[in-house]
């Protein structure tokens, strides 16, 4: 006989979240590997060393650290992981400038990607989604990034 428990369903719940970090792994690598590690924004790279200002005088080395950012919110399933839908920022340009120039960006975006990429990325974007275990399970197998016998 089988029981469909709390527990169970918890353990389920968890096993999505593993994929999904997996996935997301996945995602960042790509696109910084495709933007070769360097901001778009600012062109710094990743592990340069910068100097950073603390205060009025005082400046401290510090390295650049690239990030992967998404286009278009990865709160929408359905690009989460499309590789269209991301861009290589430094953690200074993700976490400021990104957010404060939102019309600069989209000009920077239509620049690297065209016009039509971008409106075709938009409407998979709308498209809602919902993935079962499985089907979290095949996205990470398509792409080799479960270690299977
Ligand atoms: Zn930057």
């Amino acid at each position: 006989m089988k029981f469909n428990t709390n527990k169970d369903k918890k353990k389920k719940e968890k096993s999505k979240k593993y994929y999904i970090k997996l996935l997301d792994h996945w995602w960042s690598i790509q696109i910084k590997t495709h933007d070769n590690y360097t901001c778009v924004w600012c062109g710094k790279k990743h592990n340069e060393i910068i100097k950073k200002q603390i205060s009025k005088d005082v400046f401290r080395d510090s390295k650049v650290m690239i990030q992967a950012a998404h286009i278009i919110s990865r709160k929408k399933w359905s690009t989460k992981w499309d590789l269209d839908n991301g861009i290589s920022l430094c953690a200074k340009c993700h976490l400021f400038t990104q957010p404060n120039a939102p019309v600069e960006f989209t000009f920077l975006m239509i620049k690297l990607f065209g016009y039509k990429k971008l409106l075709n990325l938009i409407e998979r974007s709308k498209k809602k989604v919902e993935y079962s275990l499985d089907e979290y399970i095949q996205m990470c197998r398509d792409r080799n990034l479960l270690k299977e016998k």
